[in-house]
């Protein structure tokens, strides 16, 4: 049994406890996208109740935000929310380095110029230092991204955003249900932006997205963006007249109905998940060399992706580069049945549509703020280092009966930290 299975033993998962579905149908599901599709109004553009209004009620009830609104992506709603709070050509948006690609695309959307910050070695989020060093007169807005499901630092984004008189817009995507002081991320800055694609925390049956916001007339602005600039009054009938530019970033009342019907267990799932995962990260955390992901004090983190870093040194191999000890264990670990994979493969400035500067015609918007070009593949060190020592667990934990899966997890790694010098050999063969 200790052999490791890389080498010819047994793994420790076996084949059939492998595969984990996510999202979670369930009958009420079915029935809910049934029924919507029995419905009379299967698309939002037209006010009353509809799956999508009442998702947007929902959703606001269950967190307790004032103002929400559903579109059609994550993408969308950061987009939107952009536009909404005027940011545009010549302005600067500072986002992390480390992040899905989709925060540093919103603001080329909008032919604002991303500026990407460093992010702390244990939160992997926005480091405040960082944000404040890349100030400069045309940064308009901060998006703090809580990756994986833990707040980023608002105490200290909010409080240089205050100071520089900049907006604030929370790319929640990762995070629904997440704390920061006892209040729900999303509704902690400006607006806040939740993606409900089918591998988040609370899905939909495909995509979609909703922004939260505690300002009425922003709300107002996103509703028109949503809807190619439409205005559509209470009780009364479509008027097809455009108030202002706008974009068709509908959500449907499939995608709607399907993720009210799980929002409504989301709270027994998180429940769930977090005895899961405080089990699981009790016994990683025993490892040498290995550093679990933590909840920082005063937040609740809700584990979407899970990241462990590698420590050679503290592994006993001194000297070994990190890169070199990830691929190791990345192989013996995937062998034991963990599917344990890369998230980010880069920092996002090393993107090509960033280092290419592949926006709209002749290079904009970095033509009109006429930004510098950084050296690429340079800057951001702990991004880089993040990226370089580390691997996820994502989706499969997500399941709220996933408890036992993740204890043949823990059997693995421990199984494999067993092996200590077989993981030095093979590492040092490789390297
Ligand atoms: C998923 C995600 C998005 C984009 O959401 P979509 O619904 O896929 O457009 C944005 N930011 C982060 C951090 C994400 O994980």
């Amino acid at each position: 049994m200790n052999k490791l299975a890389a080498l010819g033993g047994t793994a420790v998962v076996p084949r059939h406890l492998r595969h984990v579905q996510w999202p979670l149908v369930e009958e009420e599901d079915r029935k809910a996208v049934l029924d919507a599709l029995d419905g009379a109004r299967l698309v939002s553009n037209s006010d009353g109740a509809n799956p999508v209004s009442a998702l947007e009620s929902q959703w606001a009830r269950h967190f307790g935000f004032d103002h929400c609104v559903a579109v059609s992506t994550g993408t969308a709603a950061l987009s939107l929310a952009l536009a909404a709070l005027g940011v545009g050509p010549g302005d600067e948006v500072i986002v992390p380095a480390l992040s899905f690609i989709a925060t540093g695309l919103a603001p080329v959307h909008q032919m604002a110029v991303p500026v990407f910050a460093d992010v702390d070695p244990v939160t992997f989020n926005l480091d405040p230092d960082d944000v404040e060093r890349r100030i400069t007169e045309r940064t308009a807005a901060i998006i703090p991204v809580h990756l994986h499901g833990a707040p980023a630092d608002m105490d200290r984004i909010l409080d240089i955003a205050r100071r520089h008189g900049l907006a604030v817009i929370e790319d929640a995507a990762q995070a629904p249900g997440a704390t920061h002081r006892g209040r729900p991320v999303g509704g902690l800055g400006d607006v806040g932006a939740f993606s409900l694609q089918a591998t988040k925390n609370i899905p939909t049956c495909g995509e979609g997205g909703l922004l939260v916001t505690g300002n009425a007339e922003l709300a107002a602005t996103v509703r028109r963006g949503r809807q190619f600039g439409e205005v559509i009054e209470a009780g009364q009938d479509r008027d097809y007249v455009s108030h202002g530019l706008g974009w068709n970033h509908k959500m449907n009342a499939i995608q709607a109905a399907f993720t009210s019907s799980q929002l409504a267990r989301f709270d027994g799932y998180e429940h769930a998940r977090q005895q899961n995962i405080a089990r699981f990260l009790a016994r990683l955390g025993e490892l040498p060399g290995l550093r679990i992901p933590v909840a920082r004090a005063g937040t609740t983190h809700v584990w979407h992706i899970l990241r462990f870093r590698f420590d050679p040194a503290a592994f006993g191999l001194d000297g070994v580069r990190p890169e070199a000890l990830r691929a190791t264990l990345r192989r013996l670990l995937r062998a034991e049945g963990v599917p344990i994979s890369q998230y980010q493969l880069m920092p996002l400035p090393d993107q090509k549509v960033f280092v290419d500067r592949v926006g709209f015609g002749s290079g904009y918007p970095w033509t009109v703020t006429g930004a510098t070009r950084p050296p690429a593949g340079e800057g951001h060190p702990v991004a880089r280092a993040v990226i370089a020592d580390s691997l996820t667990l994502q989706k499969r934990h997500l399941h709220p009966e996933s408890g036992d899966l993740l204890q043949r997890y823990a059997d693995a790694f421990e199984k494999v930290w067993a092996n200590a010098d077989m993981v030095a050999t093979l590492t040092a063969g490789a390297s």
